[in-house]
């Protein structure tokens, strides 16, 4: 069900689940998931529960998928005033799925609310650490109070919450380095680009003056890499376009959020920057930049990068971009391909965080990219993206809470990439499971209304959410069981509805073929009407 309603009558309560056709059928849908939005125990749905619903699923006011359904609830006289189902009808046809999915509980962390609170005690808890040392190279950095604490989750469902100082803007400093990387591997493709920039750890500091066997930058992730990136962004363009090009990928990345320029940052970063200068002639010496590149204007766009500002809200709704393969999924807008995404978070995940990168890796076993401006982007593909920042640093750069935060939720979350293998770790929880085994008994579910031939019940599952070319552990759809029993009325809907004739189950049978071994005449005409 990812269409818009289109009922139109005026009706004032749900009606009856009826018969499954057209539009009769999304109108049964819509009241099966208004009674699921009404509390227990009441018979009406008010503005204030449903406004409940949605933010303790993580969907906040300010989420463009959801602002204008917030608007008008909070046109509403008061919390307590209803929501007829006419109404309902008018705000569900402003985002069908996203109403299913939180009525459902099919978000990928489902108890987003419990998931939060818990977040909230390890925030409380690092928030006592002390030590590390705010960057004091430029005046701007070592002014930042050191006491600054935010974090901001945002999984690929959009789902939202933030902590302490996550509204205030901070200096994203060498996380932009991610980003150049991929708008420059977008530009010039990621082989072209690792002609000139390698992908091995350095084994050495983030501003070392060094370059690998084949007299490229080691990585991407540290200044000369990243010095090599903003090279090849829009070589040919004027200073004013290039910046400009790369801002614009912040705010797709971020659904249009807070991003900003600190120009008393930019021109601090420049007037302290002998170590880049003497990075950028090594680099030319070595012939590591592209023909004809000017350093000055290179390096002023590399310190540029660096000047960005951004909330740690901004940066996390970036950050689950990237865990979402480069879709924003509060905008649903495409900001790289899977594959710069995938290469991205491979650099990240063994070169970004400062000489910590091994242990971080082994530790917490996820891509991340860290700056001196004490934030740190962190990425859990297919599930989430974070930023914490906190301005004190350890020894080796890294905000010390930020690390501290990261041990401590994978210590308890299994999002460790290879906590799969250590499946039996009872320990630990997958916040995102009952996803999981919900659809897994939606799909059991469905196969035994096909079986039966139940078609409303077929419809009704659909409508909660179950995918109808779900297959069970033999790889047998709906489809293929009610193929198989006969069941023309639900071959057909099925069909109509999206039921996928060429599934295959593991032994390479599709619903046509259990048909026919089944002598099932009257299905085998349903499928061949189909085109099969
Ligand atoms: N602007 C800094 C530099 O190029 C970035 C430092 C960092 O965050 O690693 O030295």
């Amino acid at each position: 069900m990812n269409k818009p309603s289109t009922h139109q009558s005026k009706r004032a309560s749900p009606p009856a689940a009826t018969a499954p056709s057209g539009d009769s059928a999304a109108a049964a849908e819509e009241a099966a998931l208004y009674k699921l939005f009404i509390s227990p125990g009441q018979s009406e749905l008010t503005s204030g529960r449903l406004m409940n619903k949605l933010r303790t699923a993580g969907i906040l006011d300010d989420d463009p998928r959801a602002r204008e359904i917030f608007k008008k609830l909070l046109a509403h006289r008061d919390d307590k005033s209803a929501v007829s189902f006419e109404e309902f009808g008018e705000l569900f046809a402003l985002n069908p799925s996203l109403f299913q999915r939180v009525a459902e509980d099919s978000l990928v962390i489902p108890n987003w609310d419990q998931f939060s609170v818990s977040v909230q005690g390890i925030v409380t808890d690092i928030s006592k650490l002390t030590g590390g040392k705010v960057a004091s190279y430029i005046p701007e950095l070592a002014r930042v109070p050191a006491e600054k604490f935010g974090l901001s989750l945002c999984t690929v469902d959009g789902q939202r919450a933030h902590f302490g100082d996550a509204q205030d803007q901070f200096s994203i400093q060498s996380i932009s380095k991610t980003i150049s990387y991929c708008i420059a591997s977008e530009e010039v493709g990621a082989e072209t680009l690792h002609q000139s920039i390698g992908r091995e750890p350095s084994g050495h500091s983030f501003n070392a003056i060094t370059l690998d066997s084949r007299g490229r930058p080691h990585n991407p992730m540290i200044n000369a890499g990243a010095i090599v990136s903003c090279s090849l962004i829009r070589s040919n363009e004027s200073a004013s376009t290039r910046f400009a090009h790369v801002f614009d990928r912040w705010k797709d990345l971020t659904a249009d959020g807070d991003v900003s320029f600190n120009n008393t940052v930019f021109l601090s970063e420049r007037d302290s920057a002998d170590r880049n200068f003497a990075l950028a002639y090594f680099l030319r010496e070595n012939a590591a930049f592209p023909k004809n590149t000017d350093i000055r204007a290179t390096l002023d766009f590399y310190f540029q990068c660096c000047s960005v500002e951004m909330t740690c809200d901004s940066m996390a709704i970036a950050a689950a971009t990237l865990a979402n393969g480069g879709v924003n999924p509060l905008t649903d807008k495409r900001v790289f391909s899977t594959e710069t995404v995938k290469n991205c978070l491979s650099l990240m995940h063994s070169c970004g965080m400062y000489d910590f990168s091994g242990e971080f890796a082994f530790l917490i076993g996820v891509p991340a990219k860290s700056g001196v401006g004490g934030g740190i982007m962190v990425v859990i593909p297919e599930v989430m993206g974070f930023c914490i920042w906190s301005p004190p640093l350890d020894v080796l750069g890294n905000s010390v809470r930020g690390i501290e935060f990261c041990k401590r939720l994978m210590s308890k979350y299994s999002f460790h990439n290879f906590d799969i293998v250590a499946g039996s770790d009872a320990q630990k929880i997958d916040p995102t499971q009952r996803r999981k085994s919900v659809n897994n008994a939606r799909i059991v579910d469905l196969c035994w209304a096909a079986a039966k031939g139940d078609t409303r019940e077929i419809q009704r599952l659909v409508a909660s959410g179950a995918d109808l070319n779900g297959a069970d552990y033999d790889g047998r759809t709906a489809l293929h069981i009610a193929a198989s029993e006969g069941q023309a009325v639900s071959v057909k809907y099925i069909l109509q509805n999206g039921g996928s004739p060429e599934a295959k189950d593991r032994w390479g049978n599709s619903p046509l073929q259990d048909a026919q071994r089944g002598g099932h005449a009257e299905i085998v005409t349903i499928f061949q009407q189909q085109g099969q």
